[in-house]
């Protein structure tokens, strides 16, 4: 088989299994489940790796699913993830009534995505043809939330990091990985005049560090609160003192700090003695970030010092900046410009942040963004939309880019990985970034 029909072969048998993977996407979204909790969601994606034959690796990082599939040689190895973790919006109509998740960020499609892909390489001949293998990869946790949750797992010796990427990287699951594409879902947009359903660029993807914050007190009767120490008033000296800092942080460094209470007492009428601040620092350069940090360090602590609280701060490495890999990408953008046309795909920044591009900085990646969704990412109305962009033309331009990868001695594979030009070692970042 060419290359182009290999891709039109892949392509196929996406669209002949256009149902089957939509649905899955649905069964995803009507039971959403945080990350590190994803236990129905991998079952589910389990379920259907065993309907195609495929042989799958299980609870990897708790709940993560890696399923190798062979080529007719070795020459390079390309990862295609999906994530399995929700968001909190409790307001979302597809929302569990129990846990308030609900999949505003759209990981249900991409998990979907990625049994799209397994469709295209079943019995399609094309793995028969590539010199390289492709391992699709549904990891946990891609969402840095419930902090005091993973930390728990953490002292519980469950895991050692709180993004499930990063945890792959821990487990050595990306250890013999030369290139790594996934999508995220977005909402199509206006740009110069055309409508843009796609980019490849993560350029301006923000990095960003994580606070886990515990103010103590001293608890005493609400009407005599001079027997007390006020544990919420420490942390609300602690966050406004961080706004009073907002004016120093420097524009081009897109500095943002957005504390939230998750516990800020327990009684009305007992003074607050334990009180929990989340935070993220984020921001565009590492270097920004921490100086950042320190600045929102002494915030926190100050507050404590002012009401005569004690406050613990546990410093929890967040997720990178993009480093972005332009080889790969171009190869990315000529496949969305095949399924998209040219005119609806645009480079863009980014400007979130996903552990994704933790591995941009050891590793080729490319992180696609595909229309399809609709509303406020992060959002009560954020849904997908329009399934066959979203998810099956997203399950297309993955597997496309990792037939022009693998083809041909897995020739641009090999060329990327030559090109790329990584900002440290994988044990750099294990060490220096993450702390192990
Ligand atoms: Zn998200
Ligand atoms: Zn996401």
């Amino acid at each position: 088989m060419t290359v182009q029909e290999m891709k039109a072969a892949a392509c196929r048998a996406i669209d002949e299994h256009g149902e089957e993977i939509i649905a899955l996407a649905k069964a995803i979204e009507l039971e959403p489940e945080l990350g590190y909790k994803e236990y129905k969601t991998a079952a589910k994606v389990q379920a259907e790796l065993d309907k195609l034959g495929f042989e799958h690796r299980d609870g990897v990082a708790l709940t993560g699913v890696v399923t190798p599939i062979e080529g007719r040689s070795h020459k390079a190895r390309v990862a295609i993830m999906g994530e399995l973790d929700a968001v909190l919006v409790p307001g979302c109509p597809t929302a569990d009534p129990v846990t308030g998740a609900a999949h505003c960020c759209g990981h249900n499609a991409q998990a979907a995505s990625v049994i799209g892909v397994a469709y295209a390489l079943k019995d399609t001949g094309i793995m028969d043809e590539l010199d390289g293998d492709i391992v699709l990869m549904h990891v946990p946790s891609e969402e840095f939330v419930e902090l005091e949750f993973r930390k728990g797992l953490i002292d519980e010796g469950k895991i050692s990091l709180a993004g499930g990427k990063q945890e792959f990287v821990k487990l050595g699951v990306m250890d013999d990985i030369d290139a790594m594409i996934m999508q995220h879902s977005i909402e199509a947009f206006e740009k110069d005049g055309k409508t843009v359903m796609a980019f490849p660029y993560g350029a301006g993807g923000l990095g960003f560090v994580g606070r886990l914050v515990r103010y103590t007190g001293k608890a005493s009767h609400a009407a005599m609160p001079w027997q007390g120490i006020n544990a919420l008033k420490a942390a609300q000296v602690g966050m406004l003192a961080i706004d009073a800092q907002r004016e120093t942080f420097s524009p081009q460094d897109n500095i943002r700090v957005h504390p939230i209470i998750t516990k800020g007492g327990d009684l009305v009428n007992v003074v607050p003695s334990d009180v929990r601040v989340e935070s993220y620092v984020r921001g565009a350069s590492t270097e920004a970030i921490l100086n950042a940090a320190e600045k929102v360090d002494r915030s926190f602590r100050a507050g404590a010092d002012a009401i005569g609280a004690q406050v613990e701060i546990t410093k929890l490495p967040g997720y990178m900046v993009v480093q972005e890999c332009a080889a790969l990408n171009k190869i990315a953008y000529d496949n969305l410009c095949g399924i998209f046309g040219e005119e609806h795909v645009v480079p863009k920044d980014a400007g979130v942040s996903t552990d994704a591009y933790d591995l941009s900085n050891f590793m080729p990646v490319c992180h696609m963004y595909i229309g399809g969704a609709k509303g406020v990412l992060h959002g009560e109305d954020f849904k997908i939309e329009d399934p066959q962009s979203a998810i099956l033309n997203a399950a297309k331009a993955m597997v496309c880019t990792a037939i022009d990868l693998l083809a041909d001695g897995a020739e641009k594979a090999l060329a990327v990985k030559e090109s790329f030009k990584p900002n440290m070692t994988r044990e750099e970042y294990l060490s220096k970034w993450c702390g192990l």
